[in-house]
């Protein structure tokens, strides 16, 4: 890429940032500021019942603990709704959006079995309601609106995970941008926040690589330019297993009473092959050893095990 880097972080503060956050916030950081880049700081509180201020700020609180810092003051979605509403209608205008009056029940019912991890193609069976038909379900129930996605296949080369394609109709299906509740759908919001903060490199978890190629659709369909990808793998806990949100002691309230900011920092970079051994190690330092070869490619396994710690 020319020109200047711009990476970001965009946490969902639901909880308390837990190591796999954490490692993503690191390697977003290093990759951008390891080449002189611009990094920013996006709170992605949409779901405000579920992101309550607090956890906004023990968020930030938990990423200056460590020694990160941001370009800009933090962005928070949960304030951009009329920025969300005025795309909304773009899209809306282009025909390309339908209410889907489907119960979770439906939806379920309709769903093919062998999916693995990856979500249900939705059926189109609200796709091609009459404007009577349309009339008639709202009088009972507010309904959620879908994205059509085209019968195209979108591609990318991620900078860590390599290539990626999709086809949108076949393997993802139109989804909702707005839900029945009226909160703006995370595809929609990470779209248009990154292209209008100028983020031209994401660095995120393997869990969101297939939301990629449906925002390259939005990107495209609203004329945005895409940024570089890096979907860095999952991080397992010492034992290889898939952290969670329960590993309480995985968590920064309990990492930061029994380690300093250095000890995380160094542990998380070289479980992570960023360093070639576990020990204390600032910001600084990491920056100027950062670079994405020695990044492991597979699942990365914590080099900490809190029992072992005891
Ligand atoms: N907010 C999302 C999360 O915390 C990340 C979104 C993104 O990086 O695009 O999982």
């Amino acid at each position: 890429m020319t020109g200047a880097v711009t990476g970001r972080f965009a946490p969902t503060p639901s909880g308390r940032l837990h190591l796999g956050n954490l490692l993503c916030c690191l390697l977003a950081y290093l990759s951008a500021r390891s080449r002189g880049g611009r990094f920013l700081l996006r709170i992605e509180d949409l779901d405000v019942p579920r992101c309550p201020q607090r956890l906004s700020d023990q968020c930030i609180e938990d990423l200056r603990f460590l020694g990160f810092d941001w370009d800009e003051a933090p962005l928070y979605q949960s304030t951009r709704t009329e920025i969300y509403q005025k795309y909304f209608d773009e899209l809306s205008a282009m025909g390309l959006v339908y209410p889907c009056f489907c119960t979770r029940a439906q939806l379920h019912a309709a769903i093919a079995p062998n999916l693995g991890d990856r979500e249900p193609v939705y059926s189109r069976a609200c796709a091609g309601l009459t404007q009577a038909e349309i009339t008639e379900r709202q009088k009972t129930r507010s309904p959620a609106m879908r994205l059509r996605v085209p019968d195209e296949v979108f591609s990318f080369k991620d900078g860590h995970f390599g290539p990626v394609s999709e086809n949108l109709a076949r393997e993802c299906g139109d989804y909702i941008i707005r839900r029945s509740d009226g909160l703006f759908g995370y595809q929609l919001a990470v779209v248009i926040d990154d292209a209008l903060s100028g983020v031209n490199e994401i660095v995120r978890g393997r869990d969101i690589l297939f939301s990629t190629p449906r925002q390259m659709h939005l990107q495209k369909t609203l004329g945005f330019d895409s940024p570089s990808y890096y979907h860095i793998p999952l991080l397992m806990d010492a034992n290889g297993r898939r952290l969670a949100k329960r590993d309480r002691d995985l968590d920064l309230s309990a990492l930061s009473k029994v380690m300093t900011p250095e000890q995380i920092l160094g542990m998380l970079a070289y479980s992570a092959g960023v360093i070639p051994e576990n020990r204390p190690a600032s910001l600084e330092e990491l920056i100027r050893a950062f670079d994405w070869k020695n990044v492991k490619r597979d699942d990365i396994r914590l080099a900490y095990n809190p029992q072992a710690a005891g």
